[in-house]
């Protein structure tokens, strides 16, 4: 049992304060993540702020036609707001694809980006991980490596990060809105995590001690063509092995614009602007999607138990374009259940 402090931030200034004076510390949103990673001590705060009660709950249109969505949203709300269905349907259902109902309604927008890998090594404490001690070696590396990355690994690292719903925020651009003690500022999602290089202990760009308030998303959701599809080792309650965030938008058969992210295979979203630029123009058919897919995965390394993630991606990312240039996008079970 390791002691703690809790302390109740009153407003996100006092947040801030609280996390800026204290190295040891951490938010607590939902504590759907936070507080497993305290019980296998692969976290030991010194103090918990509890930030669920700020006033970061709320989803508003922004001047430019976008929305803004309080860091606090719990996924459920998220996944379920009209306007979220009606015109970012793709971030419902990437939502909708992770994790269960219960645990759904108690995660919070901002911890859904900040939870942490399911690498096994990392949470079993018995074992050499880099990204819980750093230098102390990668069990993965050599060990049993299904579920972890073939894309944008290092000597050190072979994480994944492990969110759906970051996978369609990487697709539509998203950006992230933080406060710290300089101020507030605005993180593009693509620079938001990072890749593992040699400081695998770091998953994000967001400082110690800074908070994230909300998630911006821009107007175009790309609601008539997209399909986010998982694949996984169960039909629900399971992590993504490959997961694709498709979203176009078409004139007739040609592609005017397109967007494709990859889950389940790096230590972030995996995207690559001359995969998007390679579709425009392009007719949406078999052969430009084989083509995405090959070019997206033209740096992809496997391990020991996870080069068969190569294949699964390739042919994954081909069917998710298929569904989403024929507006047919893949149905999340969970969406019948309110
Ligand atoms: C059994 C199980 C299955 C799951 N399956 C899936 C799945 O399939 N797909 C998926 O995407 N997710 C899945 N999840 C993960 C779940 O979505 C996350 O645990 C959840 O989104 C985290 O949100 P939270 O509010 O509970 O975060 P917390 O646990 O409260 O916090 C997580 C981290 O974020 C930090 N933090 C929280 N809010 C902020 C903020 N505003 N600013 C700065 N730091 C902050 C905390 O300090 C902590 O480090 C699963 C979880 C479980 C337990
Ligand atoms: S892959 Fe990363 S998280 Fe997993 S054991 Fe290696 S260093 Fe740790």
């Amino acid at each position: 049992m390791n002691n703690f402090q809790y302390a109740r931030a009153t407003d996100v200034a006092d947040a801030v304060r609280q996390i800026a004076a204290d190295p040891a510390a951490k938010f607590i949103a939902g504590g759907t993540n936070l507080v497993d990673l305290m019980k296998y001590e692969v976290e030991r705060p010194a103090r918990l702020i509890d930030i669920s009660r700020l006033p970061l709950g709320t989803v508003q249109p922004t001047p430019s036609g976008g929305l803004l969505i309080g860091a606090l949203v719990p996924n459920t709300d998220l996944a379920y707001h009209p306007i979220i269905e009606q015109r970012y349907p793709l971030l419902s259902s990437a939502i909708l694809a992770g994790a269960s109902q219960q645990l759904r309604n108690m995660a919070s927008a901002g911890g859904n980006l900040l939870q942490r890998t399911r690498c096994f090594y990392f949470y079993d404490v018995a074992t050499p991980c880099n990204k819980r001690e750093p230098g102390s070696g990668c069990s993965a590396v050599d060990g049993i490596n299904r579920i972890n990355a073939i894309l944008g690994t290092s000597e050190h690292c072979i994480a994944t990060h492990p969110s759906d719903m970051c996978v369609a925020l990487a697709a539509l651009e998203a950006k992230v809105h933080v406060r710290g003690p300089a101020g507030e500022r605005t993180i593009a999602f693509e620079d938001f995590h990072r890749l593992p290089g040699d400081t695998p202990e770091r998953d994000t760009n967001l400082e110690p001690n800074e908070i994230v308030t909300a998630i911006e998303l821009p107007p175009q959701g790309f609601a008539e063509n997209h399909s986010y599809l998982k694949i996984r080792e169960r039909l629900s309650y399971a992590f993504a092995l490959i997961s694709v965030a498709a979203a176009l938008e078409l004139d007739g058969n040609r592609i005017k614009e397109a967007r494709l992210a990859l889950g389940g295979v790096a230590h972030k979203p995996w995207r690559r602007p001359e995969v998007e630029a390679m579709l425009r123009g392009h007719a949406a058919d078999e052969l430009a999607f084989h083509g995405a897919a090959d070019l997206l995965l033209r740096d992809a390394k496997g391990f020991s138990h996870n080069a068969f993630k190569i294949d699964l991606a390739r042919r994954a990312i081909v069917r998710a374009l298929t569904q989403a240039a024929k507006g047919t996008p893949q149905i999340q079970s969970q969406k019948k259940v309110r």
